[in-house]
């Protein structure tokens, strides 16, 4: 079974979205407890490499670091494993919330940002970029980047997401690697 209600969210994103093919190189931001690189697995990724604050069970198939994303040693420990570039970076990091909202979402927001510029750095071209955000969506200049650099970009909040959560998905597909 799934590890997370979360698979369930990453299944449906998929339904829509038709990401998930085999042969993917796969970068799992915010892993834990291991749900969506499950799913990738199963949807027979050749390589997932991810990373979570909290250790998680080994999955067959993956391979999950222990440690903070935003740290530049992890990203390069990341790359490493990777061995190569990416097809697919999907980020479903949050932070714990504080119950402030603005406060909160500034803070999801710079982690996704973050999200974002490595994507950037280790994406094939016509790779996907999917990552969690906030009600309102995503901030302006991140949406600019966004459309830039990706030919179509989709806000989503799949079935699975609690009715009362803020939280939404986007996903931007078909990377234009015109900066590399
Ligand atoms: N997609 C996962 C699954 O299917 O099992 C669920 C991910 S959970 C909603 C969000 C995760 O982001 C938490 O496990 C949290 O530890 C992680 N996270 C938050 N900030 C992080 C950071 N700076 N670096 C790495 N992981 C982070």
């Amino acid at each position: 079974g799934w590890r997370s209600r979360a698979a369930f969210k990453l299944i449906e994103l998929d339904e829509k979205f038709h990401f998930l093919r085999p042969g993917l190189k796969v970068v799992d931001l915010g892993a834990a407890p291991g749900g969506w690189s499950q799913v990738a697995v199963y949807r027979k990724a050749t390589t997932v490499v991810g990373i979570d604050l909290l250790a998680v069970d080994p999955i067959p198939g993956a391979e999950i670091v222990q440690g903070d994303f935003t740290d530049p040693q992890n990203m390069d420990i990341l790359i490493e494993k990777l061995g190569g570039k990416a097809d697919l970076v999907m980020s479903d990091m949050a932070p714990n919330t504080t119950g402030h909202a603005m406060t909160d979402h500034i803070r999801i927001m710079n982690l996704t940002a973050e999200a974002l510029d490595f994507a950037i750095q280790i994406l094939n071209p016509e790779g996907v970029f999917i990552a969690k955000v906030f009600q309102g969506g995503t901030e302006k200049d991140m949406l600019n980047t966004l459309k830039r650099m990706f030919k179509t970009v989709k806000h989503a909040k799949p079935p699975a997401s609690r009715k009362e959560s803020r939280e939404l998905y986007v996903i931007a597909m078909g990377f234009k690697n015109t900066e590399n």
